[in-house]
């Protein structure tokens, strides 16, 4: 090296270190780059981009915090309708649940519509019947107008261990349809084997309007077209605190701020302590998904002969499908709280294989686990902070529907419209009993006594 050389590396590298550290006093680089999780889905990603971190303050009309489903629904939506839309993500566009669940679209909501009249009324159930399609037809809607490859399909099974399962899908089924729900087919003994390939169900139904998506390929492909509509999105980005009491709130990152007319959180199951009054009212719980190699078009055929995705009527329920390239994928498992369990594959396994001896050589290629968001009544968790922050989480393990609806029911609302966003609002909200200590185990205890029920038949 000559000296000039020697003389150009160290300014180069001075320079470096002074950019670095500019950076790490603006809050930039200190946390470490996340990346998704190691599922099926990272891996078989259309898209493999980097956004940048946000440094500086900024102003925008609309703030979303978090960029799964629902921020980027919300996100979407108000882009298109012409707002300046910042969408805050701490980690990567669909890192959360939406980037990492079962896939499977389930109309309806968490709770049976008869729960529903009870806390709502009958104007109030009569308004979320009408929106029980409502997610999934988003989803449809949204794939078809941008193009997003996702591996869209039709059809998924609910599918009951007992006759008392039965007659309560059977009961559920005349209560939707008394509201204008179709599309739902109950299911026999015999006519579930036409479906699954497995002769522990003793029936069921198909909800026609149900399906599957590759759910990472769909919540990337909503960012893309949000981002073509003028979003601007902003990744490794962590939310560190709200002002929402402001009249115009703004929101604090590690490295900068966003001053926005009206902010809305959509963190879920992620979201933490961010925001102390919401912590309360959702508790994470996480569920745990494997899947294996790619399986023979006939073994494909004999465990899933119709494609559709199905999950059983069990408290604790398992939920499966085959992937576009027909791996089987295998999900089940709630560990309240959230924390992540040591081996995935020793979990679900001996399910898969209850149900599907025939799967028993199957190598597990990959298995991960992620949080769902709780509530206590299990129906979503909606409303106001302050004049003008909005908050919508807890879909209770039913999310890639809700989800979608209430991206578009925040965005109405934030234009103007927000007379279904109100019915949500004011269903009861109750926090978790037992406090930040028991909280947990007492929901754990609660679980086992269901478990217990589904396993004893009663
Ligand atoms: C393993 C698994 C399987 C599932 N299977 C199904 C299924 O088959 N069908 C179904 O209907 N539902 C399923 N769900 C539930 C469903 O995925 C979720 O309900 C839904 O995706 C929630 O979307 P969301 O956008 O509200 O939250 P998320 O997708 O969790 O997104 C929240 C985002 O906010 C970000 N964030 C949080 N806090 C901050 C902060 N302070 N600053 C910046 N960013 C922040 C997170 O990084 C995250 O990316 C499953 C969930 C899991 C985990």
């Amino acid at each position: 090296m000559t000296t000039r050389h020697f003389c150009d590396h160290i300014i180069s590298s001075l320079l470096l270190l002074v950019h670095a550290v500019h950076r790490i006093s603006k809050g930039v680089i200190l946390a470490q780059q996340i990346e998704h999780t190691g599922s099926f889905y990272a891996a078989t990603a259309n898209q493999t981009l980097d956004r940048p971190a946000l440094s500086g303050d900024i102003e925008a009309d609309i703030c979303i915090v978090g960029a799964g489903f629902t921020g980027m629904v919300t996100g979407l939506t108000l882009s298109e309708l012409g707002y300046d839309v910042v969408i805050l993500e701490g980690a990567k566009v669909g890192w959360g649940a939406s980037g990492r669940n079962g896939g499977q679209i389930i109309n309806g909501f968490s709770r049976e519509i008869g729960y529903i009249e009870e806390v709502a009324g009958p104007e109030g159930a009569k308004a979320l019947a009408s929106l029980a399609l409502e997610g999934g037809n988003v989803i449809r809607e949204l794939v078809s107008r941008y193009g997003i490859q996702c591996d869209l399909k039709y059809g998924s099974v609910l599918a009951a261990y007992t006759d008392k399962q039965v007659r309560s899908l059977g009961e559920t089924k005349a209560m939707w349809e008394s509201r204008g729900r179709n599309g739902i087919e109950m299911l026999d003994r015999r006519t579930i084997r036409d479906h699954v390939g497995t002769d522990k169900y003793v029936g069921g139904w198909i909800d026609h309007k149900g399906g599957h998506i590759h759910p990472l390929n769909l919540v990337q492909g909503e960012a893309a077209a949000a981002e073509s509509k003028g979003a601007r999105i902003f990744e490794q980005t962590r939310v560190v605190r709200v002002d929402h009491h402001l009249n115009t709130p703004v929101v604090h990152t590690e490295g900068g701020s966003v001053t926005a007319r009206s902010v809305v959180l959509a963190g879920n199951a992620y979201l933490g302590k961010t925001v102390k009054q919401l912590y309360p009212k959702i508790l994470p719980a996480s569920t745990q998904i494997i899947v294996t190699e790619p399986l023979s078009d006939s073994l494909a055929k004999e465990i899933l002969p119709t494609d559709m995705c199905v999950e059983d009527a069990n408290y604790v329920l398992d939920y499966f499908r085959l992937t576009a390239d027909k791996r089987l994928l295998f999900g089940g498992g709630t560990v309240y709280g959230g924390a992540d369990i040591k081996d995935v594959e020793k979990a679900l396994r001996p399910n898969m294989e209850k149900l599907f001896p025939m799967a028993k050589d199957l190598k597990v290629d990959y298995g991960w686990q992620g949080n769902i968001a709780l509530t206590w009544s299990r129906l979503p968790h909606v409303g106001r902070l302050g004049k003008s922050t909005y908050f919508a989480h807890g879909y209770s393990g039913h999310g890639v529907t809700s989800s979608h609806m209430m991206g578009r029911l925040l965005a109405h609302a934030l234009h103007g419209d927000a007379s279904h966003f109100d019915v949500f609002e004011g269903m009861p909200a109750r926090s978790f009993p037992g406090g930040q200590l028991l909280s947990v185990p007492l929901s754990t205890l609660g679980c086992w006594w269901y478990s217990l029920r589904d396993k004893l038949g009663v």
